[in-house]
């Protein structure tokens, strides 16, 4: 398989060098160079299958010979380890559990297959790769921990100062070995501003072998598609609605790829709080890129979706058949947290802010449309991650898992710098 970069469609890479770069030399994001069919029998028998089956057959295409099959059957049961279970909130609507995973949230499933071919691609390779990586909270806790410890790799974090969760700063800043955690005196957009900035810096790549661990990395995005075939094997002949918590678009956009490759699904909603440039776009037509407002959800603090391009050359840029298939709701915090205590009373259900952002448009959803198909609401993190806000909400204390509890004696460490590319330049250029 071959990706072209969304800014130039005759520059192309394999399934390799897009992993190991992570964006086209052009800066434009990789798309594979035509979206794989899947089989009816296969969809067919998707209850049937192990979720390792049905991983091997849904990456393989996307990995072309780039891993041969034993090693990518490797891969993909060492990334997908734990489980994704499917609780019934009620009637027709469920919660699709993604945090089961080592730092509790979906990024793990991205992060660790990434990481497993990054090290299988460089098992032959001298030069260190070094990862550079912006995170909003969640991707930086779950790529570290995917890479840590891996020889030939160094990760370099950049997180937004104080915009992370206690937890979320913990899983990042406390693991040392080849784990480096810049706070930045800024937003998460200012963070990820500076990684795309060095990706095209020549000084900075002639001294470094640089990759991208952002969702826009197709060693990250692509398995995401995962979670929606694991999802659709408990609802036979039954078309689904999948409501997805979103802030860069990438977990969204492989549930989106997923279905151009055949997938049944009836709909999808994006979930977003009050940073709403596609909710906008979807009525106006009109793409805003907006500065970044910090909200309860912060994982979904992004003003400018890097992988909302990717959405729209799925559907050929063509926005009728895009709004057809795809709603996007803005949740205030004041909902998150009323959907919180709400979820809670009414059905004994524990979500995390993010969570109930997408409880909270579902319901929006169905009042606006009289649907009878199943919604599936896309848990991303585990409430624990956000234990401030969870416990406020519902007045209760959480119970601490053994994997949180081992980073509440950890000490942080951190390099602080500003918000300003030439900062971020210097530390690089003088380590
Ligand atoms: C990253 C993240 C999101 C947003 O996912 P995108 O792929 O960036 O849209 C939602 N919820 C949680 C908990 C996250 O960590």
């Amino acid at each position: 398989m071959n990706y072209y970069s969304l800014n130039n469609k005759s520059l192309t890479s394999n399934f390799k060098q897009a992993a190991i770069t992570g964006i086209a030399p052009d800066g434009g994001l990789y798309f594979p160079e035509f979206i794989p069919k899947l089989y009816d029998k296969f969809l067919a028998n998707l209850s049937t299958l192990s979720e390792e089956e049905i991983g091997l057959k849904v990456m393989q295409p996307y990995v072309g010979n780039e891993i041969d099959k034993a090693n990518l059957e490797k891969i993909i049961a060492e990334t997908i380890n734990f489980n994704f279970p499917v609780v019934k909130i009620r009637e027709a609507l469920y919660s699709l559990e993604l945090y089961h995973g080592p730092t509790l949230a979906f990024k793990d499933v991205g992060a660790r297959f990434m990481s497993r071919c990054l090290s299988y691609f460089n098992q032959n390779n001298n030069k260190k790769i070094t990862v550079l990586v912006a995170t909003s909270g969640d991707t930086g806790g779950a790529v570290a921990n995917g890479f840590l410890g891996v020889d030939g790799v160094e990760v370099i974090i950049l997180y937004p100062k104080n915009k992370v969760s206690a937890i979320q700063e913990l899983q990042l800043t406390t693991l040392g070995q080849n784990i480096i955690a810049l706070e930045v005196d800024g937003t998460f957009d200012d963070c990820q501003a500076i990684v795309k900035q060095a990706f095209v810096d020549d000084a900075v790549n002639a001294a470094y072998q640089l990759t991208s661990a952002n969702s826009i990395n197709v060693a990250r995005w692509l398995p995401q598609q995962l979670y929606y075939f694991f999802a659709a094997k408990e609802f036979k002949n039954q078309l689904p609605i999948f409501c997805v918590p979103s802030g860069n678009f990438g977990n969204i956009c492989a549930g989106i790829l997923a279905w151009a490759s055949g997938l049944p699904v009836h709909h999808f909603i994006a979930a977003c709080n009050t940073n709403n440039v596609v909710q906008a776009y979807l009525q106006t037509q009109n793409y805003q890129p907006q500065k970044a407002v910090p909200t309860l959800s912060n994982a979904m603090d992004v003003g400018n979706p890097s992988n909302f391009v990717r959405i729209l050359e799925i559907f050929n840029h063509q926005f009728p058949e895009l709004k057809n298939k795809l709603s996007s709701y803005s949740i205030t915090d004041e909902e998150t947290i009323s959907t919180l205590k709400q979820i809670h009373q009414n059905y004994t259900y524990i979500a995390d802010p993010h969570g109930a952002v997408g409880f909270a448009s579902a319901e929006q959803y169905l009042q606006e449309n009289n649907s009878i198909h199943p919604i599936i609401v896309l848990e991303t993190a585990h409430p624990i991650k956000f234990d401030v806000t969870v416990q406020n909400a519902l007045g209760i204390n959480l119970d601490y898992p053994a994997s949180v509890q081992h980073l509440l004696t950890k000490r942080k460490q951190t390099v602080k710098l500003d918000s300003s590319y030439s900062t971020f330049k210097d530390w690089m250029m003088s380590r």
